[in-house]
């Protein structure tokens, strides 16, 4: 089982991190590297079986650092077995989940940044459990280290879609991101990295000024601040129209935002919603990613496939410039759907 120990979790530190720890250590500097490979390139954790590295590195790694930061709780797995939720625990003993699904020709993988969430979106199950941190560099890298060595189709894409809000851990999630990017990391295509924010727009701002390269999605989630506000507090901060001006404003270069929009049976999807939606986006060089509600313990619930379709009908009929798709959730079974990741209960010791 996993210590919590004051040691230096060196899982999940960049370039630059390890050559400093490097050169602390009185290691040269080609070393870092090397580490970089084993660790996210080969997904290695035990510094024995890193070949290449001088014996008194190895020992200094073994004494000194953290190479291993969750362990396998359970695994479970859908009815069609190409959804499988992973719920691994942590060294202070929490636990979050991982959900991985494999299409023909696709793998993603949906990681979650964040133990809990403070966001307090009134659908989502992540809610209930309020937060109890921000999970490290090394606890985002591990989701994806133990995922790709126990499915075996390759990961083709990662979602920060699972528990948590990744714009409230934004440093330790684009550091990790930047991992999976590198070609000596997880070698993943930038576009095969979405980071979904249910719209801290500082953040979307610095993202932008940054001029990071990764995939934005933003859970607009209503089509006016009535109803958002109602079903997502944040909205009270930062309001649909600043959304989606920033998404407007960044149309160009390729870089389209998603916009999300969970349809709440009774709430949000109504023909005038859609209407609504619809003159919102209007102009809008952006995709937007429809989700019908996946049930969990609370009041609310998915509408039938007529008012989905209805509601479809009229976003795409009316189509100026933006990109609709439905997502159905894949196993929900298992309560591994969007929004359905919860830790129930914390299991036993
Ligand atoms: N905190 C981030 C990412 C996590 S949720 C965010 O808000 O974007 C990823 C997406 O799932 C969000 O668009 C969210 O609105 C949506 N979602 C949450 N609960 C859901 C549920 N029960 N059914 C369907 N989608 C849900």
């Amino acid at each position: 089982m996993l210590q919590n120990s004051d040691k230096f979790i060196i899982k999940g530190k960049d370039l630059l991190e390890l050559q400093d720890w490097c050169s602390k250590k009185g290691h040269p500097k080609f070393r870092a590297q090397q580490l970089f490979e084993w660790m996210y390139f080969h997904g290695e954790s035990n510094p024995k079986l890193m070949s290449n590295l001088s014996q008194s590195l190895i020992n200094d790694l073994q004494a000194d650092c953290v190479l291993q930061t969750l362990e396998i709780e359970k695994v479970s797995s859908s009815e069609n077995e190409a959804t499988n939720k992973y719920l691994f625990r942590t060294a202070d003993n929490h636990f979050i989940e991982t959900v991985s699904m494999v299409e023909v020709n696709r793998h993603t993988v949906c990681i979650s940044s964040q133990i809990g969430c403070s966001v307090d979106c009134d659908f989502c199950a992540t809610a209930t459990m309020g937060i109890i941190r921000n999970l490290n560099t090394g606890e985002i890298v591990d989701q994806l280290n133990y995922i790709r060595e126990k499915v075996e189709t390759s990961i083709t894409n990662i979602v920060f879609m699972g528990m948590g809000e990744p714009f409230l851990n934004y440093e330790r999630v684009l550091k990790s991101a930047d991992i999976f990017h590198n070609p000596k990391g997880f070698g993943l295509g930038a576009h095969r990295i979405t980071i979904s924010t249910a719209g801290i727009l500082p953040k979307i701002k610095k993202f932008y000024e940054e001029d990071r390269k990764y995939k934005l999605a933003i859970s607009l989630n209503a089509s006016n601040d009535e109803t958002r506000s109602e079903i997502m507090p944040v909205n009270n901060k930062w309001p649909i129209s600043e959304l989606v001006a920033i998404g407007r404003s960044h149309a160009h270069r390729n870089r389209k935002v998603m916009f999300e929009y969970v349809l709440l049976a009774g709430v949000n999807d109504s023909l005038d919603n859609a209407h609504e939606l619809s003159s919102l986006l209007r102009g809008v060089d952006c995709k937007l990613n429809i989700i019908p509600y996946n049930e969990t313990d609370g009041k609310y619930r998915r509408p039938d496939n007529d008012a989905i379709e209805s509601f479809l009908a009229i976003l795409s009929a009316r189509q100026k410039g933006y990109r609709v798709m439905v997502r159905w959730s894949k196993g929900q079974d298992i309560d591994a759907g969007c929004g359905q990741l919860a830790v129930k209960q914390e299991p036993h010791e």
